[in-house]
């Protein structure tokens, strides 16, 4: 029996890594990375020589097995991700459930996670809220925003540079187009930015300009809610 170690990593300020994720990650025995080459700029970083290879969503389901026959051999194995906590959007649940089923222990390192960074930066409730992630790119996207129309908490949407936009128009069209949101880009980075509003002002600002660079986060308020 040995230990799977989820370690959350920066998710774009390298300062934002723990010494406990740096103690873990030069203690295992191998760490599994979404990329191995991305991760190799951290580790670097951080002196870990630690043996990799990489688990993306691509091969995670075969990753897996390999990754059980490692802690079946007494071999603790880390897992980590691009950026961020892996298994939100990001591989991990797969692993961590079958390290749980063969009997192994899991232990989490917490550390950044771009929803939770934007839902507090936003200064919008954040009582109770919804992780969305990424809204599928074309079938099902119309279902799941008509489901949730009538959401009561706050929404957390992940998007790219490329279809921010669209979201925005999208979040327009089905929901009330006063209602207040923040767009949240390059959070911990040189360009954060936080830009709060009502869906229709946040729109005509981002749809204005001619060209959007970076990570980010939407978060949108409790239909109702105003300030
Ligand atoms: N596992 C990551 C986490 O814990 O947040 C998420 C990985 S997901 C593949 C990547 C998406 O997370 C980006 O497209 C963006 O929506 C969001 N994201 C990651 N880093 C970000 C940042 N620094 N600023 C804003 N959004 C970010």
């Amino acid at each position: 029996m040995s230990t799977l170690y989820i370690v959350a990593t920066p998710i774009g300020n390298l300062d934002d890594f723990s010494p406990r994720a740096a103690e873990v990650l030069n203690s295992v025995s191998y760490i599994a990375c979404e990329d191995t080459r991305n991760s190799g700029v951290l580790l670097n970083r951080y002196g870990i020589d630690t043996p990799t290879f990489s688990f993306h969503q691509h091969n995670e389901h075969q990753k897996v097995e390999h990754l059980i026959q490692l802690l079946d051999a007494n071999q603790p194995v880390a897992l980590i991700s691009d950026a961020g906590m892996p298994g939100i959007s990001d591989p991990g649940f797969l692993a961590v459930r079958a390290a749980h089923q063969q009997g192994h222990t899991v232990s989490v390192i917490p550390g950044p996670d771009a929803a939770t960074t934007a839902l507090v930066a936003s200064g919008l409730p954040c009582d109770r809220y919804v992780y969305e992630g990424f809204l599928p790119h074309k079938k099902g996207r119309q279902k799941q925003l008509k489901q949730l129309v009538d959401e009561d908490r706050t929404i957390v949407f992940y998007e790219s540079p490329y279809r921010v936009v669209k979201l925005l128009e999208e979040l327009v069209e089905y929901f009330d187009e006063n209602q207040w949101a923040a767009v949240c880009r390059e959070l911990t980075k040189k360009f954060e930015e936080v830009v709060r509003g009502r869906l229709k002002d946040l729109l005509g600002e981002f749809g204005s300009r001619s060209e959007l660079k970076g990570e980010f986060v939407i978060v949108l308020a409790p239909k109702g809610y105003d300030e």
